[in-house]
């Protein structure tokens, strides 16, 4: 069978990293069966429905490599299509027209409620004769589901499910103003599309029922079904603005890496052995749906930063710089020139470190492009005690002498300057660190020295003892 998959979001907001990660499934399933994967916005309900989310979600996926495989299908396209088949089922007899006003809608429901039914319409107009129809009332289209008997599918993730059809719903294809809603369209279109297979987040669960419905009504090929579970926060609760950020865009201007973020969603709630980092490679041979597991997954923006750390050292230094240099450029009172930007391109390898993002890589970089004098942080200025200038003022000597500048002979004069004054090594690195990079903690302080160069470390000493 040749598979075709599809993400459908409905751009009433940002891409959320649930979205993202069933958007990544469905790239992941189609690809490694070498089918295909496609992208719908569902944006039939106009008024809910914005450009600038629109535009958020297909930027969100581009940057994460999940663009459709053709060109995005937006459904408001497809309108005429679903009225038209909404008009086939009312000719064969499979759907029908319904009158019911709003107050009688909500009678219903309290009935329903209180005698603890599911189905919360109770078929009023299902066979009543068009006669009976008032004038003064635009009427809606319901589908005639079945009445008795189960449905059943066999969900890739949630294995066997059945329910009984009494509970479920002559639902509504066409409102009164003739606009599909979404249990209709998304069937016309997945049909359209040639779906194979629906992957998708399991609060949509109970709609694939209704879905079968029509498309045995239609006579159609009924998909296959995954319904993966929610992203839930720390605290075990459905992700929310409260767990902090949730759209994609807020990863990318935070710092993480697109591929990072991907492995990151694919091994929340699937797993591949105790394998943490997957490359996308990796997991286009690996992925199937039989290790997406049942329950919800806990988001840990802790375990997050970890692989994006490892993403930023395995990522090829050149292009690294040119990320952190596109960071470093949002900041004010830097210098840009030719010597500045060669102290990031030399300082890299140090400088990544220990980061987890792009942000903090930028954040610990900025001395490296800072103007003299430097602004000392609270820590770094402690340090800077008279004596500590005295230390520091007297390690020029040995580095002004220095034959050939490199990271192991700016190692070899500062220790043999510290031996010499019979101070241990930290009383020499410590003021010396705070000095050249106005904090308390960066990448070996050799390394530092070496990179900034003797005129720079010169100037930055002088600058403090000056004070
Ligand atoms: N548009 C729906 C949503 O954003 C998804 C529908 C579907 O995948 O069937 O929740």
């Amino acid at each position: 069978m040749d598979i075709t998959t599809r993400f459908a979001p409905s751009p009433t907001g940002f891409l959320h990293i649930g979205g993202a990660r069933t958007a990544l499934f469905n790239f992941l399933f189609a690809q490694r069966f070498a089918g295909k994967y496609l992208l719908r916005i569902e944006d039939t309900d106009r008024e809910r429905s914005t450009k600038a989310a629109t535009e958020a979600i297909l930027n969100g996926l581009e940057w994460l490599g999940l663009s459709g495989q053709e060109e995005t299908v937006f459904q408001h396209k497809n309108i005429k299509r679903h009225q038209d088949i909404a008009q086939i089922l009312l000719d064969n007899g499979s759907a029908y027209h319904c009158y019911c006003t709003p107050e009688e809608l909500q009678q219903m429901r309290y009935k329903a409620l209180k005698e603890g039914r599911k189905n919360l319409y109770d078929g009023s107009w299902r066979d009543r004769s068009p006669s009976d129809s008032p004038s003064d009332i635009s009427p809606v289209i319901r589908l005639k589901t079945e009445l008795t008997g189960k449905t059943s599918i066999h969900d890739l993730v949630q294995g066997p499910v059945t329910v009984d059809n009494e509970i479920i719903d002559d639902f509504i294809l066409l409102r009164a103003d003739g606009s599909p809603t979404y249990m209709h369209s998304v069937v016309v279109d997945d049909h359209d599309m040639q779906v194979t297979h629906v992957i998708r987040g399991d609060d949509h669960l109970n709609n694939a029922f209704r879905q079968i419905q029509l498309y045995k009504a239609m006579g159609w090929e009924i998909p296959v079904f995954a319904h993966i579970p929610l992203i839930h926060g720390q605290d075990g609760t459905k992700l929310s603005k409260r767990h902090g950020a949730i759209g994609v865009e807020s990863y990318r201007e935070l710092g993480y890496l697109p591929d990072a973020l991907c492995n990151y969603l694919l091994r929340l709630g699937w797993s591949h052995g105790d394998d943490e980092i997957i490359t996308r490679e990796d997991a286009l041979k690996w992925f199937d749906l039989d290790k997406v597991g049942q329950s919800a997954s806990r988001f840990d923006i802790n375990k997050l930063d970890n692989v994006n750390g490892i993403y930023i050292r395995n990522l090829d230094d050149d292009y690294l710089v040119t990320l952190v240099l596109k960071e470093l450029e949002k900041r004010p009172n830097l210098i840009f020139n030719s010597k500045t930007v060669e102290r990031i391109r030399t300082g890299i390898k140090g400088l990544k470190q220990r980061v987890k993002t792009i942000t903090e890589l930028a954040d610990i970089s900025t001395f490296y492009m800072a103007k003299t004098p430097l602004q000392l942080d609270q820590k770094a200025g402690d340090t800077l005690t008279d004596d500590a200038l005295k230390i520091i003022s007297g390690v020029r000597e040995p580095l002004k002498n220095i034959e050939h500048w490199s990271e192991v002979t700016v190692e070899t004069a500062i220790k043999v300057y510290a031996e010499q004054c019979n101070l241990k090594l930290g009383k020499v690195a410590l003021p010396l660190r705070a000095a050249l990079t106005g904090k308390t903690t960066s990448p070996s302080i050799f390394e530092v020295v070496s990179v900034l160069g003797w005129d720079e470390v010169n100037l930055r000493i002088e600058s403090v003892c000056r004070k």
